[in-house]
Formats: C-alpha cells, structure tokens, sequence
C-alpha cells in the first residue's frame, strides 16, 4: 500500500492519497481544496481514482468532493451518519455558510467493520463518533487515517453540531488506543507538530489521552 501525504486547502487538511503498487488503483482520503493538484498528481503517477473517502462530514473535509468526483468519476464514500446530516438540506446550507463547496450525497455509506479496496490495499472502517456522529478512521497495514478524531497531539473538537464528549473518549480509549503500538497515525490536519506519529507516542505524549 502506497501512501502519499498532501497538505491542502485553507485550513491545512492533510489529503491521502492511497495506491495499490500492483494494480495502480488508488482512493483519496479527503480532497479538501486544491483538488486540481491532487487530481494532476494522481494523473502523473499513473493512478486509477476509485474513490473518495471522507473521515468525516465536515466542509473542511468534504468540499473538494464535487470538484474530484467531476474530474476523475471517482464514487464518493461516507459514514451513513454523516452522509445524511451534512450532504443534504441544511447541513449543505451549513456548509456553504461556514464558505464551503458542500458535497453532492455520498455514492456509497460506509459503517463500523466494512473494508473500502483498492486492489491489493484495503482500508477497515472503525466508527470513531463524538467529533461529529457519523467520524470514521481507516486502518490498513498498520496505518490508521485519524481525521479529525485523532491528532499529533490533539484531538478533535467536542463543541460543534452532533459533537460528544463522552462518545468521543470513549471511541479513542476502546477503538484506537487498543491498536499495536506501532500503528503508523496520519492526522486530518497539520497542526504543526509533526505530519505523523505513532498510536505508542500519542498514549505517551498526548496530553488529552495520556494515561
Ligand atoms: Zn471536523
Ligand atoms: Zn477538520
């Protein structure tokens, strides 16, 4: 599985793009701006664009979608919660008053165990909620793509619509602190730490899940 690491947009998202060596098939983990670079670098390296995976549904996330989706085909795959609470209605209002481009509804709705491939690489979904209700991190090959859930040192916000707190420690404690110690993390956003970290060195230097 090959992984590539891109900083996009206005609020420094960290967009994935994700490739099978073998079969050049590839997905990109939230496109959040700059959609243009990432397809141009998709299209140099030769790949197949299946899908685009949101970690979550926030316009942060989601508002290259459109634009990725236009350009490539590619299906566009989300947890069902989120789908359904920031891709119609008024959560795409929210979106556009927050000064995104919301996303059209997810092709595919994904929950807690499905496996998203791409030839030989594979991705499991594991249900994270309490950032928003439908968050979702990746975990293929001893690495795990946090979102918004999980940062270098941080971790998501609590305060926003659909958001908790309790849901939320709990999904980190239970679902990601529980993985080997060598999982590799890449974070939804560069706050400027590091680009990525590891599930031993936030339990040990984290300061909102140390133990
Ligand atoms: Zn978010
Ligand atoms: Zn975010």
């Amino acid at each position: 599985m090959e992984i590539e690491q891109m900083k996009v947009g206005f609020m420094e998202v960290f967009c994935y793009i994700v490739a099978c060596p073998r079969t050049k098939h590839a997905l990109v983990i939230d496109p959040a701006g700059d959609e243009e670079r990432i397809v141009a670098r998709i299209t140099q390296r030769d790949l197949n664009l299946q899908y685009i995976v949101n970690t979550h549904g926030h316009g942060d996330h989601t508002c290259g979608n459109a634009k990725v989706k236009e350009l490539t085909g590619a299906k566009i795959i989300m947890h069902e919660l989120d789908d359904q609470m920031f891709n119609y209605g008024s959560g795409s209002m929210m979106a556009r008053q927050w000064g995104f481009t919301p996303s059209p509804p997810a092709d595919i709705t994904v929950k807690d165990g499905d496996t998203i491939g791409v030839g030989d690489a594979s991705l499991t979904v594991i249900h994270t909620p309490g950032h928003s209700p439908g968050g979702i991190c990746l975990l293929g090959d001893g690495n795990l793509f946090s979102g918004d859930t999980l940062f270098v040192g941080g971790i998501g916000r609590t305060d926003l619509p659909g958001a908790s707190i309790d849901q939320f420690m709990k999904a980190i404690r239970e679902r990601l602190l529980t993985l080997p110690d060598n999982t590799i993390v890449w974070p939804g956003h560069d706050y400027g730490v590091s680009p990525s970290s590891t599930i031993e060195t936030e339990k040990k230097t984290n300061p909102w899940i140390r133990q």
